[in-house]
């Protein structure tokens, strides 16, 4: 379907965009990579009056490390993430990049159009989660970061105040006896995952002394699984804890039955792949490159 009638404005400074989004209130749509937004417009999901097209704003697109993070600009595209060699550096990171859609979509589709979108069935909001990201905000009051933990607070639903806007992700830089991994099972390459794990974690020793657990499409807002955390915090990782942590995230969670696969179905991958993730994760940590 061919979406409805829409004033377009492209501006061409953040501050030119701000006061649009603000002048044009509930009415407006920021538009990105168009990759989430376009479709829902075509099925009239998405019926907004004006459009502000932000890709004109160039100086969002950047990945760089700064002050112990990561920063990464919103209007940053997936492919761009694939490619960087800072991101090799950040393992949890590159792995959910991959597996995003496909390469046409990786094209178009921004960091910040992932995450403001607020859809439990994206990949980047359980890895944020995950590395305890800061998600910067730029609005009619200034600049503001929210903790990626306060950001998603509903169904497509994010903590952004009218007229903000997302500007910049910032990932702790993870340091020595750290590792992470996003393991997902979608149906065919491209889809959206059944059910998908993101695991940071910090070792000493034998011991899990931190980590985070964020769960991609078992729930209907992006959820850290913090029953399976509390299951591994101070553990000695062996099987049995493993386990346990696989069945505390399965029991947390709360998908819905669909074409993907039974709520019992959903709940049983989501403990197998906790597992697989935590796994991936240790023996990163230890230094292996699996
Ligand atoms: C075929 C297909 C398969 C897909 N599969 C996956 C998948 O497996 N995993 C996955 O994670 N995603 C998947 N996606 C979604 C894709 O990654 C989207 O592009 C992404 O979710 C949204 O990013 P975008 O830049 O395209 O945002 P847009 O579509 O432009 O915008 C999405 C929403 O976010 C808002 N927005 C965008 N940027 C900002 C900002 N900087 N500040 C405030 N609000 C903003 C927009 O107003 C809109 O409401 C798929 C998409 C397609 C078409």
């Amino acid at each position: 379907m061919i979406p409805g009638q829409f004033d377009y404005h492209a501006p061409t400074s953040l501050d030119e965009a701000i006061a649009l989004l603000t002048e044009h209130g509930e009415d407006a749509k920021i538009l990105a990579g168009g990759q989430s937004l376009i479709p829902a417009m075509r099925f009239r999901l998405a019926q907004p009056e004006t459009i502000i097209d932000i890709n004109g704003l160039e100086d969002l697109q950047y990945i760089r490390e700064e002050d112990g993070h990561l920063a990464i600009g919103a209007l940053t595209r997936e492919s761009a993430l694939e490619e960087s060699e800072i991101v090799k550096r950040y393992p949890l990171l590159l792995d959910t990049c991959r597996v995003i859609a496909d390469p046409l979509v990786r094209n178009a589709a921004t960091v910040g159009g992932n995450l403001a979108h607020a859809d439990p069935a994206n990949d980047h909001p359980a890895t944020m989660l995950a590395y305890g990201a800061e998600l910067v905000a730029h609005g009619p009051e200034g600049r503001r970061s929210i903790a990626v933990d306060d950001f998603f607070i509903g169904l497509f639903e994010n903590a952004l105040a009218p007229g903000e806007i997302l500007t910049e992700i910032r990932i702790p830089t993870p340091g020595e006896g750290t590792g992470g991994a996003y393991v997902k099972l979608e149906r065919k390459v491209g889809d959206y995952a059944i059910s998908a794990v993101a695991v940071q974690l910090s070792l000493d020793g034998e011991r899990c002394s931190a980590v985070r657990i964020g769960l991609t499409n078992v729930s209907p807002v992006p959820m850290r699984a913090s029953d399976a955390e509390a299951a591994l915090s101070g553990q000695e990782l062996t099987d049995d804890v493993l386990e346990a942590a696989g069945q505390a995230a399965a029991a947390q969670c709360d998908p819905s039955g669909d074409l993907r696969g039974s709520v019992d179905y959903k709940r049983d991958i989501t403990r197998v792949l906790t597992k697989r993730a935590v796994r991936k994760a240790v023996e990163r940590a230890k230094g292996g490159s699996a």
